[in-house]
């Protein structure tokens, strides 16, 4: 018979549940990015940058939470925050205004350049989605440019070439679907840029300018690959002029990229800011934040003179938002908590330092083994590319082996190093000196076991 991969011979309560899970759920799993083959490692608990799964095997975490978890996991001033609020208000949520809400919103008009006034959401998802219609109804357009290979939620809209097809250089990125069920007016309504390139970027903005009510972009791509500074200048300034609102979606970049966001560390800012992820501590959450001339036309109060005539003539003279969990106070105290974590001197800088430290130390492993291969990132984010070209753009990206680093994902995964496959590496404040060791150590037994 042949011999049982180690992993699954280690994982077989995980093998157990997931053949539970595939009965009721489709794939087994409740968001797709949660699938791993042959099955994904069930967890049972966790503690500062380590996982525990089910059969008690152990693993160092960079995934946390797709980046969410800036802290690692259950930091104990996070924890007895959410503790102490549930115990000061007597339930989790009580559906009214509340305190927490007001001081968030303070907070990150405080910290981030481009927001002056803020609405939350439960996910990054309704972030990105509540900011495009903000900018659809201030230009009163309808159509949105997104960037090729950036994501910014699972719905229609934005669900557009995320994944990239090879093109020539020069040539303009198609309008992909990266779904089945998608209406095709979608793709009709949505005007793909290259990211990085803003010669090929121009000539399409000026084909689309006037119809476009939003560009919207993850200022760095995916989380890892930076932008040209002067690109993002560049976007800035064609948008300022053409009166196209410019959305950053900062949903991953938000509180990794230091208190600022992207923005921030690149000195360009956006009319409205979409983030999630870091903000809610470990809780599902979303906000959008903006200029106040944006951001009032969800006011129901306002005296209704800013929209104009058009959307008037349709019937609507304020642009709704609602969501029953918005603002959830739970989530907001984590929040609160974590963010006082991060401003604290020197915490930031310390993770940039283990980020950098890891990145070198893989790097090394894998050029003694003879591997092709570059870490690519920014801050305390980063991925593993094969590939020793430069990395820009989402065409880049298609030069790599992703094949090998699937194959290496695997060994590490049964060495005890947790990511999402082909996924980025995100750090936290618990992975210290001692983790990063630890971590190399696990790194080179599955760079060792790719070699053979
Ligand atoms: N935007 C970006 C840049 C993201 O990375 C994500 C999630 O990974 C989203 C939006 C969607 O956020 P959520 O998964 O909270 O809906």
């Amino acid at each position: 018979a042949r011999p049982v991969h180690p992993l699954l011979e280690k994982t077989r309560r995980s093998a157990d549940l997931y053949e539970e899970a595939a009965h009721w759920m489709p794939g087994g799993i409740t968001a797709n990015i949660k699938h791993f083959h042959p099955y994904p490692v069930f967890m049972h608990s966790a503690s500062g940058a380590w996982l525990y799964d089910v059969d008690g095997n152990d693993y160092l975490d960079y995934n946390l939470c797709y980046g969410a978890l800036m802290l690692g996991h259950g930091h104990s001033r996070v924890m007895e925050a959410v503790q102490k609020q549930l115990e000061q208000m007597g339930t989790p949520i009580f559906g009214t205004p509340h305190r927490l809400e007001v001081e968030m919103a303070k907070k990150l008009a405080g910290l981030i350049p481009g927001v002056e006034a803020v609405r939350f959401t439960n996910s990054g998802t309704e972030a990105t989605l509540f900011a495009l219609r903000l900018a659809r109804a201030w230009s009163g357009k309808g159509k949105v440019a997104k960037f090729e290979g950036h994501y910014h939620g699972g719905y229609d809209r934005v669900l557009v070439s995320v994944t990239a097809e090879k093109r020539r250089k020069g040539m303009p990125p198609k309008v992909l679907p990266d779904s089945l069920g998608l209406p095709e007016e979608i793709q009709e309504q949505t005007v793909v840029l290259p990211f990085n390139d803003w010669e090929t970027a121009e000539p399409i903005l000026d084909r689309h300018h006037k119809e476009l009510g939003a560009v919207i972009l993850e200022p760095v791509q995916a989380g890892f690959i930076p932008p040209d500074p002067e690109f993002l200048q560049k976007l800035r300034e064609y948008t300022a002029s053409h009166g196209i609102p410019l959305i950053f979606d900062e949903v991953k970049t938000g509180f990794r990229m230091g208190l600022s966001g992207a923005q921030g560390r690149y000195g360009v800012t956006p009319d409205l800011t979409a983030l999630g992820k870091v903000l809610g501590g470990g809780f599902p959450v979303g906000a959008v934040g903006g200029c106040r001339e944006i951001m009032e036309l969800a006011s129901p109060v306002r005296s209704g003179d800013i929209l104009g005539g058009d959307q008037k003539a349709k019937g609507a003279d304020v642009l709704f938002h609602s969501g029953t969990y918005n603002g959830h106070p739970t989530v907001l105290a984590a929040g609160l908590a974590t963010i006082g974590i991060l401003e604290e001197e020197g915490v930031f800088a310390e993770v940039e330092r283990t980020t950098y430290k890891l990145r070198r130390g893989m790097e090394e492993v894998l050029r003694r083994a003879d591997f092709s291969v570059q870490t690519v990132g920014e801050g305390t984010i980063f991925n593993l590319i094969f590939d020793d070209q430069p990395v820009r753009d989402a065409q880049d990206l298609l030069r790599s082996d992703v094949a090998l680093r699937r194959r290496l994902d695997h060994y590490l995964l049964e060495k005890g190093i947790y990511l999402k496959p082909v996924n980025r590496f995100s750090l936290s404040t618990s992975h210290k000196d001692a983790e990063v060791a630890e971590t190399l150590t696990r790194f080179e037994a599955g760079v060792n076991q790719l070699k053979k």
